[in-house]
């Protein structure tokens, strides 16, 4: 395998003293105390951590997040319930480090916005707010006949739009 960070010393030394390195340095250990205990500089370390690590970090990530084969697909509710795909409920602490996490969130629409009202959940603010432009539907045809105008396919219409 080649590897992509030629320039970087502690990259070229042998995988052991790497690995050593990377977990001290995952470990949050000061660059001073690093470089007083191996060859590697404190600049050389730091640009190490700064630049080789987080590209690894990042191309680990990458490669994690599109793996398909052993990411489970799983529904965030909006209740917080999680469940896999099929329904079946499993609990946070069961999260996957590779499944896939859908959030689902509610949008709070305006009844008076809604194509189809009767598609709304039937949730007390929708009923409500359906009987509100009922009133105010009913309201306008009165007025309407009152004028003395015909009630055409117009006042079938979004009262609101
Ligand atoms: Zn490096």
């Amino acid at each position: 395998m080649s590897n992509p960070y030629q320039t970087c010393s502690i990259c070229k030394a042998p995988p052991e003293v790497l690995a050593a390195v990377n977990e001290a340095l995952r470990k949050r250990e000061k660059f001073r105390d690093l470089a007083a205990r191996t060859v590697f500089s404190r600049a050389t370390l730091h640009r190490h951590s700064k630049k080789c690590l987080q590209r690894a970090a990042l191309a680990e990530h990458k490669a994690r997040a599109l793996n398909p084969r052993s990411g489970r697909m799983v529904v965030q509710w909006p209740t917080g319930a999680l469940s896999l795909y099929g329904n079946k409920p499993i609990r946070p602490e069961d999260l996957l480090r590779d499944d896939f996490l859908f959030v689902v969130e509610y949008e709070n629409i305006d009844a008076a916005a809604v194509g189809n009202p009767r598609g709304l959940s039937p949730t007390p603010e929708n009923i409500n707010r359906l009987h509100d432009l009922a009133i105010i539907e009913d309201a306008e045809r009165t007025a309407a006949k009152l004028d003395g105008i015909p009630a055409g396919p117009s006042s079938d219409s979004n009262p609101v739009a």
